[in-house]
């Protein structure tokens, strides 16, 4: 039986491997972006049954246009693209895998403009993108597994954790360092792509970083941020405003 999970890990992580989209970092993939995508399903009919869902107009607008325009540039057209805003004082945002994006409209009295809207939805839509989700729960069954062969969890709760998981799907668990800075230079290049002026990123990182704030704590629980965040942006930027001459080329963005 060991022999044969051991061989099922290591058969898994072989063909388990892919390449993240514009970082090209080989990411471990135990799961299917199709079931990927189901998962996504299940917590955004959670999501939509718990929580209230805001008619403000100038929200709802706002998250539709900045929202369908960096979905538009993703690559993702096969994704079932939905956006809503929750009301919540909570400052917090979301893009579930599939393309399920959930703003608090806590989140809006720290965003001054489109481009600083478009920062917050680029990065969790890249979050989507990048498949960090699936890779979580990859890295987890993965690590239960390993532990199932050294006799320390049992088959059920290799199940157990696994499914804890993807019960946490909507950003409960913290993402990892890797994925947050990933998530951020993805994001810069997608509200580039956009049509978004990338330099507003590091204003509006630099501003709600330092806003001293309770409120802000749900979106810091789940993306978690350090010093190094700004300085990563920058050395980014070349790349990031080359995308964003072409988009202003094509006359894509919003003027404000
Ligand atoms: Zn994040």
């Amino acid at each position: 039986m060991r022999n044969f999970l051991l061989c099922l890990v290591l058969c898994s992580f072989i063909a388990g491997c892919q390449s993240v989209p514009y970082s090209n970092r080989s990411q471990l993939s135990l799961i299917s972006e199709n079931e990927e995508t189901q998962m996504g399903r299940e917590a955004w009919s959670e999501a939509l049954n718990k929580e209230k869902i805001s008619n403000d107009p100038f929200m709802n607008n706002a998250i539709l246009r900045v929202g369908r325009a960096i979905a538009d540039i993703s690559g993702r057209p096969d994704f079932k693209w939905e956006f809503k805003v929750f009301s919540s004082n909570v400052a917090n945002a979301y893009c579930l895998p599939g393309g399920k994006v959930g703003i608090y409209s806590g989140l809006f009295q720290y965003t001054a403009n489109d481009a600083e809207l478009a920062t917050v939805i680029s990065h969790e839509i890249a979050h989507a993108i990048c498949r960090h989700g699936g890779e979580r729960v990859s890295q987890h069954t993965l690590q239960a597994a390993g532990a199932t062969l050294l006799g320390l969890a049992s088959n059920s709760e290799l199940v157990m954790a696994a499914y804890g998981l993807t019960t946490n799907f909507a950003g409960i668990l913290p993402f990892s360092r890797t994925h947050e800075l990933e998530a951020d230079y993805v994001g810069l290049l997608l509200m580039a792509k956009a049509g978004y002026d990338p330099t507003q990123s590091i204003k509006f990182w630099q501003k709600f970083g330092n806003v001293d704030n309770s409120k802000l704590m749900a979106y810091f629980s789940t993306h978690p941020h350090g010093s190094d965040r700004i300085n990563k942006l920058k050395e980014k930027m070349p790349e990031a405003l080359k995308f964003y001459q072409q988009s202003q080329q094509k006359g894509l963005g919003t003027v404000y």
